[in-house]
């Protein structure tokens, strides 16, 4: 099990923001912004460079529901930024993919 899967089915504990049949949304440990959480599907795809066509719905169900998450947590009007690390480059530390949703402050572009 990964780590995010064990987060899914509650043997790690966190904040749990939203979920549905499919996904979990819940609060970063280590936040990078005011607001700062991750949207991850319960069946793990190790990252978005693996996803295939079959996976299409999916990855269009974790985009809304990182937006409806973002709107219950109040930053429909200041806005957010949503990210997805992908491999050594990308920044990614947890094999299983996630959207990042940062908001709460103003973001940089280009981003480091
Ligand atoms: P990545 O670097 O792979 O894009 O993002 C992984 C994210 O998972 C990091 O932002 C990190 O802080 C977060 N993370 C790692 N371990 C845990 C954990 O046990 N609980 C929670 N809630 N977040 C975690």
């Amino acid at each position: 099990m990964t780590l995010f899967e064990k987060i899914a089915a509650r043997e790690i504990p966190s904040e749990i923001l939203a979920e549905g049949s499919d996904w979990i949304a819940f609060r970063d440990i280590a936040p990078q912004a005011p607001v700062h959480f991750l949207v991850v599907p319960k069946q793990c795809i190790p990252r978005i460079n693996e996803a295939k066509e079959s996976d299409s719905i999916l990855l269009g169900t974790l985009l809304e529901a990182a937006a409806s998450t973002a709107r219950q947590e109040g930053l429909s009007a200041s806005g957010y930024r949503v990210v997805i690390n992908n491999g050594p480059d990308g920044g990614e530390t947890v094999p299983h993919l996630h959207l990042h949703v940062l908001g709460g402050r103003p973001m940089n572009w280009p981003p480091g």
